[in-house]
């Protein structure tokens, strides 16, 4: 069991203005390290290691991410909207730069 889940998403890069892919990190749902896009249904789990540990009222959620970008390797957060058990929408969080300098 892993950490972390992951989402493959396409954004405008906040750090190098590019429309690029990014690998998101995000730590809710089932975490087993699952590959995820928008569009898929959360698996909350019945067991194992999970945030929330039971699924929200609903199906309802959001959380953090942090974001790779694939064009010039740098960082950001995002925040993950999930509505009825579905991603549906990953926004950049500008509230929150990067790591990486
Ligand atoms: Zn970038």
């Amino acid at each position: 069991m892993g950490m972390y889940n992951y989402l493959d998403v396409e954004l405008d890069c906040p750090r190098c203005g590019a429309w690029c892919a990014a690998e998101v990190e995000f730590g809710f749902g089932l975490l087993d390290l699952r590959r995820y896009a928008v569009g898929d249904l959360v698996d909350w789990g019945v067991r194992g290691l999970r945030r929330p540990r039971v699924r929200p009222p609903g199906g309802d959620h959001a959380g953090e991410g942090y974001a790779e970008c694939r064009c010039c390797r740098k960082d950001y957060f995002v925040l993950v909207r999930v509505e009825a058990d579905r991603i549906v929408s990953v926004e950049v969080d500008p509230a929150r730069p990067g790591h990486l300098p």
